[in-house]
């Protein structure tokens, strides 16, 4: 039984045998939820390529994690400038996997970037001017060979640029067909309530917030979720699983092939603290009662929250977004289990 009807069907693509051709029942699975109070929908699962799609990593390997991806739902891919190393890489493998395998499939992707980190050298590589943020998206677009992104963010607040120079910079990509959404990341509530309203009066209103949301992170619970349902903002959140300290993969020490066991990388071995990890068993005690892993826990987690649009994964390998979208399956969490996970966390 195939769920995609077969007028979808490409008749070229079957011909090639290099090509892929996507899973005809990648809807089957995956739930859908509104971005705020816009049109777009976002799977509730995305996959961010922060790390593992710089130039060390195998791009067959990068490649494998794509394809199952979208065979499984996971229509959102989240990027920007500066993600590698080095800087620009994962833009590029993209861009060469998108053009090897997803051309086809354009108008069934909602592909983001972003501006905001150091860039490139001197003044006009980093913050929010308008120079620096429309020559970026320029750049980026190049990189991934693509005509327009879906969602363009400013990736961090400028202290110094007024904020309506950063958010006119956004709705000028809107008009100049460079992107059809835009969104902000890491700015606070206050931050976010201000560029909302410009956006708004702008025509351009903010279609996400990108925060980093996680049990171990529950900042954006006080006050910025508020700002979000206020202004109809959706939240799309980063490092759900706190970059793998919400799974099992430290239990018993530092892998060598973990993110915290690779040199050069955000998490370091020191994160990995005894704490951490008495938590994270404690957790992963609970999942196992419910048949679940700590890791599909923890998204299970923050999709109790009606206003988390999606979970913006990382992953290293396919089976571990295999293993996160077959845990979208499992029922919410009681309030007898969400009072048992506030007691690890405390
Ligand atoms: P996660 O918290 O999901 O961490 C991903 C890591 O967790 C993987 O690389 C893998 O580590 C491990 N992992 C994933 N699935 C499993 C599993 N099923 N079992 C065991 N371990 C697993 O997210 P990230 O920190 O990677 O962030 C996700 C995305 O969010 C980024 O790619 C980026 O798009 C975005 N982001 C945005 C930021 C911003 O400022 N806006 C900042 C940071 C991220 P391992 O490599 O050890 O296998």
């Amino acid at each position: 039984m195939t769920s995609i009807p077969q007028r979808f069907l490409s008749p070229t693509a079957a011909q090639l045998p290099e090509a892929y051709i996507a899973s005809t029942t990648r809807y089957d699975q995956m739930a859908f939820r509104r971005a705020g109070r816009s049109g777009l929908l976002l799977p509730a699962i995305s996959l961010g390529l922060w790390q593992n799609f710089g130039d060390a990593d195998p791009i067959a390997n990068s490649r494998a994690v794509l394809r199952r991806s979208f065979d499984l739902g996971v229509t959102h891919f989240d990027l920007a400038n500066n993600y590698g190393p080095p800087q620009g890489a994962a833009e590029r493998t993209f861009g060469r996997i998108f053009g090897a395998d997803f051309k086809g499939y354009r108008d069934e992707m909602v592909i983001s970037t972003k501006a905001g980190y150091d860039m490139w050298p001197g003044p006009y590589g980093e913050w929010g001017s308008r120079k620096y943020l429309i020559a970026s998206l320029d750049q980026s677009l190049q990189r991934m060979g693509l005509d327009y992104v879906d969602v363009f963010y400013s990736h961090r607040p400028d202290p110094e640029t007024p904020l309506e120079e950063t958010m006119g910079a956004l709705d000028h990509i809107v008009r100049s067909g460079r992107a059809l959404y835009v969104g902000i990341s890491n700015y606070s509530p206050e931050q976010t309530r201000d560029a909302s309203r410009i956006l708004r009066a702008l025509g351009t209103p903010c279609l996400l917030h990108q925060p980093r949301y996680n049990m171990f992170d529950r900042h954006i619970e006080e006050g910025l979720l508020d700002v979000l349902k206020e202004e109809g903002i959706g939240c799309i959140v980063f490092s759900p699983l706190a970059q793998g300290l919400l799974t099992e993969r430290y239990l018993e020490g530092v892998p060598a092939d973990s993110r915290a066991g690779k040199a050069g990388r955000f998490l370091k071995p020191e994160n990995v603290n005894q704490e951490i990890v008495d938590r994270a068993r404690k957790l992963a005690g609970l999942a196992r009662q419910r048949g679940q892993s700590l890791a599909q826990l923890a998204v299970t987690w923050i999709l109790r929250q009606p206003q988390i649009t999606s979970v913006l994964i990382g992953a290293s390998r396919p089976a571990q977004v295999e293993e996160l979208q077959a845990g979208l399956a499992y029922p919410p969490l009681t309030e007898s289990e969400l009072q048992e996970i506030e007691k690890f966390l405390r």
